[in-house]
């Protein structure tokens, strides 16, 4: 959470640093600030969006080669101006800005209140930048020398970025837990949370692995240690996303954009692992491991959010097409309940951002174990991947948009081609029914293109509803998951409460919620227990529910019960949570657009969930 962008080099560092902050903007957005350094070390902040800061500062002369930037994501200190990055030291000598949580804070700032410092945020960042104030001073060490031993005294999470008076042409950044990206340009750097802002400069960069500090100076070779005083050699890399996938091209918000972007996304997400015809799927990234995975124990996959959903349709795939046992848990509750794992165990840890905090520090406890582990994520180069063993990007492109749409349906297909790979190297499947899965799979992103060609009746429905104060989604097997990611949309974006339950459980419960007044999405195709779930929309309807129904073309049963349908081409059984997805991401959308919330950054939330 929480964006940083810092440059050094010959040109202007103000319109570069405030286009960075706009391009980050998707981590935090509760105040923003930047800091450059001309003559003096002059910092800017406001409280709320960077488009804030733009106008605060429109007009003025903002003069500085370099300078470092943040928009925040709160978790010490409430959202207001004061408590906005950057923070100075007591001094006004240095700047830092922050994205992490440094955990033992109050204890340091209680030793350096003794030593008469004064704190004017609630932050824990303030504290850090004057504990390496305190250093430098006391130690007489140079600026690197002092962020250096200030780290190793922190315990938790950071990427930081230090800008000093008295280094006009030097900036030390750090990162643990939290990401950084050092972008090389021909006579200039950038340095950013992650490469967004850095795309349209250059396509060299390096990022900065866990206790790392780079000492990034004006007209010099990037240097690289490691908080215990290493050298370290910088890996470049070549970023592979271009400029215009970063833009919104044409749509009035990211998230539109995201989700009519799902029939490209799934196929660059299969492409060069599905050849349908040859019956071929390979994951080259796991290749190596499926040995292990076809002998392991049991498959456990943990992850947060909208990715423990595209889990938990994963359990039903590889538990049905491959018959391994498989368990889904939140990564939050996984890494702190001491759970049983072994060398048997294979863990498939799942995050958009590669970042997500609490599944990253799943995947170190499950290593400590002895378990294989595999990644399933979207950003390229980003921390998880490179803390597994091995894994498939799901290549969906970037996902800007807070609420995740387009990443959630590339997971599930990653999902799918592991589940079938597996099923395949078992035989657990026929020959014909693999086959066909395979065409299915195949023809299924022009399914979806179909889909996304006319979505009226979704935004006549979310006319009829948006004013409704509670939402209610059902579905059974695979589509229970499906069920909670609609509901999850909706809460997130339109602030509607929205709750999502496995259809029969209904009667155990929420059923006592339902009335006139109570709209019903049921997830009804013509699939699996289809009947079963006829007959739970008869429940709703007996108690004069509202039922909005995603049903198969053609279907006139449901048609027949429900207020209202809305219709998917007809696919596979373990094919129809990628459809069925997606009318309920625009329903989410277009209720939120009309209730008037901003779509694309819902409040209190931010993505890539760097902290835990
Ligand atoms: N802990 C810092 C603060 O509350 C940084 C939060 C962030 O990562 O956005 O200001």
């Amino acid at each position: 959470m929480c964006g940083i962008v810092a440059y050094i080099g010959p040109k202007q560092a103000y319109p570069i640093l405030i286009k960075g902050l706009q391009r980050l903007e998707y981590r935090g957005y509760d105040s923003a600030g930047v800091a450059l350094l001309n003559d003096e070390l002059r910092l800017f902040k406001t409280k709320g969006k960077v488009s804030k800061l733009k106008e605060f500062l429109n007009g003025q002369h903002l003069p500085g080669t370099i300078g470092i930037a943040h928009t925040r994501w709160a978790t010490h200190g409430e959202p207001n101006q004061i408590n906005a990055h950057p923070h100075f030291s007591q001094s006004k000598s240095l700047a830092i800005i922050h994205n992490g949580i440094i955990e033992n804070y109050a204890l340091i700032k209680e030793e350096l209140i003794k030593r008469g410092y004064k704190f004017e945020s609630d932050t824990d960042t303030e504290v850090l930048v004057n504990l390496i104030e305190d250093i430098r001073n006391n130690e007489g060490v140079l600026l690197d020398e002092a962020v250096r031993l200030a780290l190793n005294q922190v315990v938790g999470a950071y990427a930081i970025v230090v800008l000093s008076k008295d280094h006009p042409n030097t900036l030390i950044a750090a990162r643990k837990g939290s990401p950084l990206v050092i972008g090389i340009g021909k006579d200039d750097y950038h340095v950013a949370s992650d490469a967004t802002p850095i795309i349209e400069y250059t396509k060299d960069v390096v990022y900065l692995e866990d206790e790392e500090v780079a000492i990034i100076t004006r007209n010099q070779e990037l240097k690289i240690k490691s908080i215990k005083n290493k050298d370290k050699t910088p890996y470049i890399q070549q970023l592979e996303w271009n400029l215009a996938e970063l833009e919104k091209g044409g749509y009035e918000h990211f998230m539109l954009k995201e989700i009519n972007e799902q029939a490209r996304s799934i196929r660059d997400s299969m492409r060069g692992r599905l050849k349908a015809r040859e019956g071929i799927v390979a994951l080259g990234g796991v290749k190596e491991y499926e040995q292990k995975i076809l002998k392991a124990n049991r498959i456990i996959i943990v992850a947060c959010g909208t990715s423990w959903h595209a889990g938990l349709v994963g359990e039903y795939l590889f538990e049905d097409l491959a018959r391994i046992p498989v368990e889904v848990e939140y990564a939050s509750e996984f890494r702190y309940r001491n759970p049983i794992i072994n060398e048997n165990d294979v863990i498939i840890a799942i995050s958009q951002s590669g970042e997500t905090a609490d599944t990253l520090a799943a995947i170190e406890l499950a290593k400590k174990k002895g378990a294989t582990i595999l990644g399933i994520c979207n950003v390229v180069g980003s921390s998880i991947p490179r803390a597994t063993h091995a894994g498939s990007y799901t290549h969906a492109g970037p996902e800007i948009g807070v609420a995740s749409t387009k990443a959630f349906t590339a997971q599930v297909t990653i999902l799918t081609l592991m589940a079938l790979r597996m099923a395949q190297m078992k035989g657990t499947i026929p020959r014909t029914r693999f086959m066909h899965l395979l065409h299915s799979l195949d023809i299924l992103p022009d399914k979806v293109e179909e889909m996304l060609e006319d979505d009226s009746v979704v935004r006549l429905i979310a006319e009829e509803f948006k004013d409704a104060g509670n939402f209610l989604y059902l579905g059974r097997g695979y589509n229970f998951p499906v069920a909670l990611e609609g509901a999850l949309k909706l809460k997130e974006i339109s602030y509607i409460h929205a709750e999502g339950y496995p259809a029969a459980e209904m009667k155990h419960g929420p059923i006592a919620l339902i009335d006139e007044n109570m709209p019903v999405v049921v997830i009804s195709p013509y699939v699996g227990i289809y009947d079963k779930v006829v007959s739970n929309i008869r429940e709703v309807k007996a108690r004069n529910g509202k039922v909005i129904a995603i049903v198969t073309k053609g279907d006139t049963t449901v048609k027949d019960i429900a207020d209202y349908v809305i219709e998917i081409p007809k696919t596979e059984e373990i094919l129809v949570p990628i459809l069925a997805t997606i009318p309920l991401q625009k329903l989410a959308y277009y209720i939120a657009i009309l209730r008037g919330c901003n779509v694309d950054q819902p409040r209190n939330l931010a993505k890539s969930v760097t902290v835990e």
